[in-house]
Parts: structure tokens; sequence; C-alpha cells
């Protein structure tokens, strides 16, 4: 293991299973576990914790399970369990053999349960599911006993069997542990541990029309799968206690439950329950949405599992709740395609120039390098002739001074290209520009005496009979807000979205991206990074989404700092 060198400084969790490494509480293991419930698909948050689990594993030569949470037979799908599956090893990680559900264990937590039962430490309620709240008390008021509190073992157990085979309507009873209505933690009070629910589940068909509760399963499956570190998020601090009480009156292996702070990012909602109401209603175009924070929508937009790595890793663990600025997020992206994205020429905006001294039928091909980072990526020809286009916004027929684009009488470098000099603007009855007539300098093209010749600014462009037409989306944040979830009273979140958050261009692109396969990246050279849409578009006829501009706000903001 390598465990001499980074672990031992690491963050609080590494410290905490080095003292254990220390003392020998788990006799030097390492196990962890990725426990998603199948009711959605994941979000960067879960990356956050998949990096985490299945990072410490590795980092001391541990394991990582995988294991579907499984408990809530009505909200839960397949779909959900494929798409997690995809996303972990999309993000690199490998969980080998172990493949784990809840639902496998329904049957030993059942014996668990009639375990508890005999031992005096569970018995069956009648209450309502609003009585039991009602009973349960307040954080400043002490509980009430349910009236079926005190049932001898041999009733409690014939009732819970017959729960089991189906006898009694949904919601009529529940089995509950016998602890201490009293506890300052209400967590502690006799909390419910199976519900009737006669529901189809996905995997145990219509075996089971009791369902245990997460709280119950959670902490035996740990156990069961002899887990040393369950590592979760803050909320379950104060269900702690009640998973440490179970596991000890069954006196099962007993795992450290280590809390941390879930991942929050500006700009993003990150809950389950929100994301599929995204969906639901259409806002979005599927879970995989570019704009979504979700990992399929984050791979569709262009990010590679080396940036959502990295972003992990700079974000780090902390006990304590807090937001980490998107601009990160964008950073890590930006680093990674800066290093391996071919660059290419595209333009968004297109406007014709036309080089009115460039012979008619000409073409030549332009020598233009692939990736300035990366020399092994070598080189590409990109077609040259008489008529271009170049960016709407790279012309201005009254620029400011400073101003170091095309205007009329000016000079710019055409990259890879020569100089021109714009001559003549053609506008149609409206007024509106309709393309530009320039003169090219045949003396400045590289190789030429005069290719040094410096002006001030350099532009990119595309031929205009060689050109491939794209669709180009452009996205912005999905919503306006910096905190989505905060909301005037009467409305929800919804009322937050950006409603410009996509926009569609007809771009003009170099057709060397005819050949584009879906999900590979590209730089448009001063326009950002793109990568070729998967769901749309089709062979010979691109996609583009831009997955981030080139300007890099936290780069700004941390070399302020
Ligand atoms: P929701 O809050 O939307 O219901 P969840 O947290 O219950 O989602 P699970 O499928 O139970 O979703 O999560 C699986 C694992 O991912 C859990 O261990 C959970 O702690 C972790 N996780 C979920 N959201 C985040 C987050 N934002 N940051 C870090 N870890 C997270
Ligand atoms: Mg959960």
């Amino acid at each position: 293991m390598t465990n001499n060198d980074t672990p031992s400084q690491g963050n609080f969790i590494k410290q905490i299973i080095n003292e254990h490494n220390r003392t020998g509480r788990f006799d030097n293991r390492v196990h962890t576990r990725f426990p998603p419930e199948p009711n959605g698909y994941l979000h960067i948050g879960h990356a956050k914790s998949i990096c985490l689990n299945f990072g410490i594993a590795e980092e001391y030569d541990g394991k990582c399970n995988l294991r579907f949470d499984d408990t809530n037979p009505t909200k839960e799908e397949v779909e959900y369990v494929d798409s997690i599956k995809e996303d972990i090893r999309w993000l690199g990680f490998d969980w080998e053999d172990r493949e784990f559900y809840a639902s496998d264990y329904f049957e030993m937590l059942y014996e668990y349960a009639i375990k508890l039962i005999k031992g005096g430490k569970a018995y069956v309620c009648e209450l309502t599911a609003e009585q039991i709240r009602e009973y349960r008390g307040t954080l400043t008021e002490a509980g009430k006993n349910s009236p079926f509190r005190d049932r001898p073992v041999d009733e409690n157990l014939d009732l819970f069997e017959r729960m089991r085979r189906g006898e009694f309507p949904d919601g009529s009873r529940t089995l509950r542990a016998k602890i201490d209505m009293a506890a300052p933690n209400l967590n502690m009070r006799d909390p419910v541990m199976y519900r009737i629910l006669h529901a189809h589940h996905h995997r145990t068909g219509d075996d089971w029309c009791i369902y245990p509760t997460y709280d119950w399963a959670h902490g035996q499956s740990d156990s069961i799968e002899s887990i040393t570190h369950s590592i979760c998020t803050l909320e379950f601090e104060d269900h702690r206690p009640l998973y440490d009480w179970f596991v000890e009156q069954l006196g099962i292996h007993h795992p450290q439950q280590i809390e941390f702070a879930r991942l929050n990012i500006t700009y993003m909602v990150m809950s389950k329950r929100k994301l599929l109401r995204l969906v639901q209603d259409g806002v979005v175009d599927g879970w995989d949405d570019p704009r979504m924070p979700t990992i399929s929508g984050l791979r569709r937009r262009g990010y590679t599992p080396a940036s959502i790595r990295d972003f992990a890793d700079r974000v780090g663990v902390a006990k304590k709740e807090s937001t980490i600025d998107m601009a990160l997020l964008e950073h890590c992206i930006r680093e990674d395609l800066n290093a391996h994205a071919l660059r290419v020429m595209g333009v968004l905006d297109p406007l014709k120039v036309v080089l009115t001294n460039y012979p008619e039928e000409q073409v030549e091909e332009m020598e233009a390098v692939n990736n300035p980072e990366d020399p092994s990526a070598g080189t590409r020809t990109v077609p040259f002739s008489r008529e271009l286009y170049i960016e709407r916004d790279d012309f201005m027929e009254d620029p400011p001074r400073k101003f170091f684009r095309l205007a009329p009488g000016r000079e710019v470098r055409l990259r890879y290209g020569y100089i021109i000099k714009c001559e003549d603007v053609i506008k149609d009855g409206d007024g509106n520009i309709v393309e530009l007539h320039c003169t090219y300098d045949p003396q400045t093209k590289s190789g030429m005496p005069e290719a040094n010749r410096k002006v001030k600014g350099t532009l990119h462009w595309v031929s205009a009979k060689h050109a491939l037409d794209a669709e180009v989306r452009l996205y912005e944040q999905l919503f306006a807000k910096e905190d989505p979830n905060e909301v005037e009273e009467q409305l929800d979140f919804l009322s937050n979205l950006n409603p410009d958050s996509l926009s569609l261009v007809q771009a003009k692109v170099e057709p060397s991206l005819a050949a584009a396969e879906p999900g590979a990246h590209y730089q448009f050279e001063r326009k950002g990074y793109f990568t070729v849409d998967s769901k749309y578009g089709r062979p010979g006829a691109p996609v583009f989404n831009r997955t981030v501009t080139l300007r890099d706000t936290w780069a700004k903001i941390s070399r302020k700092q």
C-alpha cells in the first residue's frame, strides 16, 4: 500500500482510516461502497462521492462495492440502474464483481428483524403514519409510547409473519424498533423498520409486500458486505446512533460511518427530485440534456472523466456545507481540453468576405496546427479560396480606437492565411451588411517574404464553398440565480430558470469536421471548446455542443487572491 506518503497527512477521512489502521480495528482492511438509490440519474455530487469512495479504496489498496439501495419499489427503475453503471464506468472506476443490491438482502434483513423481535427489541405497531408522527414528539418534547409497544413477543412474531404473507392492507401496520420514545435524537424514537406496500419491485418482483426502510436496510447492508468505512453525507450524522444501535443489538460486523459535506455548485440544483421535475416537465431534453448537472449531461456537454475527477479532487472533503463556484468546474474542463482538444476553425455567425484580387477558381491548402500544446497532434490542411466567412462581430463599420479586428480600410491577418484589407462594405436595401469586399496581400502567406508582417488582429475563417453547415448549440447556466433553490414565496425553483440557457446557431465550420465522431472534442479557435453531440446530427452532418467558452474566470479569481 502507498500509505506512507499522502494518506498520512490527508483529509479528515484519511486521518480516521489511518488511525484505524494504526490500532488494527479492521485488520488494516479498507472497504468502502458507493450506495446510490436507483431513482434517478447520477449528478456531479454523486461523482464526488464516487471519486471519494473508489479513490480511497484505490489509495489504501482496498475495495469499493457498488450497491444499489433499492428499498423503495415505487420510485425505482431498471433504466436508472443501467445509467448509474454506465456513468461510474465512464468516470473510470471499476467495482469488479461486487455489484450488489439491498434487495439481495431482503431475506437476511427479515431474519434480522425476527431476531430483534425475539429479543424484545422490535414490535408490530398499528398506528397510522400520521399517528406515528403525532406520537413522535418534537425536538423539545418527548414522544409518547405507542399503545402496541408492549405486545408479547409471540404476538409480534405472528403479526410480522402475517404482514409478510400479505394478510394486511398497505399502511395498516409497521414493524418498529423498540428503543426510546424520549430519546433526544428523534431517529431513536422507535423508528419504523418495515412498511406494508403491495408493490412490484424491479428485482424481487412480487415476492415481497413488506419493504425495509432505508434506515433499517442501509447499515445492515454495509455490515453484510463487511464494509469498513461507510462514507456518507452530513444529513446522516443524526442517523449514526441508530445504525450503531442496530448492529450492536444484532451483534454483527460494525462499520465506521463517516460523514462529509455534500457538494453544492452555484447555479445548479442537485436534488434528484428537482432534476426529475425538470425532465418530467420537459424543461430539458432528458436527464442527459447538456445543461443538466448529471454525469450524462456533463458527458454530452463535452466534459471528460479526467476533468470531473480533477474537480472532485480540488473540491476535497469538508465537514461543513459550502457552495463551490461553477467557474472552478469550468476551469477544470478548460485545462484538460486545452491540453487535448484539436484546434479547428468554425464561424458561428458568418459574414461573407470576397477577396476581389484572388483568382476565381484557385484553392490553396493552408497548413494548420492541430494543437499548439501538443506537437504530436500534427497538422492538417484547410482550404482557402476567393470567398470566405468570418465572424460577423469581427467587423465593425465604425470601430472604436481599440478595435483591432476588421474595419473599412484596415488590415487583419487570416489565421494560417494572408493579410487582407477591407475595401468595400456591401449592404442590402435595409442597410444590413451582407458582405465585405477585401483584397489580399499575396506576399503574406507562410513562407512568403512578408509572412511576418505585423498587423494587430488575427481572425479565424472558413472557405465559403468548402465549409460544412453545422448546427451549434450554445449554453448558459440553466438557472439565472446563483442559488436556484432560493425562491420567492408561492413560487418554486422553476421560477429561477434562465430563459436564455440554450441558443441554436447555424455555423460554417471547416470541412475536416465532416468526419467528427460523437463525443470528440475540439477547440474552435477563439470561440471555445465544443463536442459533437451524441443525440442529434448524423454522419457527415454533426451537431456541436459548446462545452465552455475560452474565458477562464476562475483563473482570474484565483490570481487575484
Ligand atoms: P437526493 O438528495 O436527491 O435524494 P441522494 O443523496 O439521496 O439524492 P443517493 O442515490 O442516495 O442520492 O446517493 C448516493 C450516494 O451519493 C450517497 O452516499 C450520498 O451521500 C452521495 N451524494 C448524493 N448527493 C451528493 C452530493 N451533492 N455531494 C456528495 N455526495 C452526494
Ligand atoms: Mg439517499
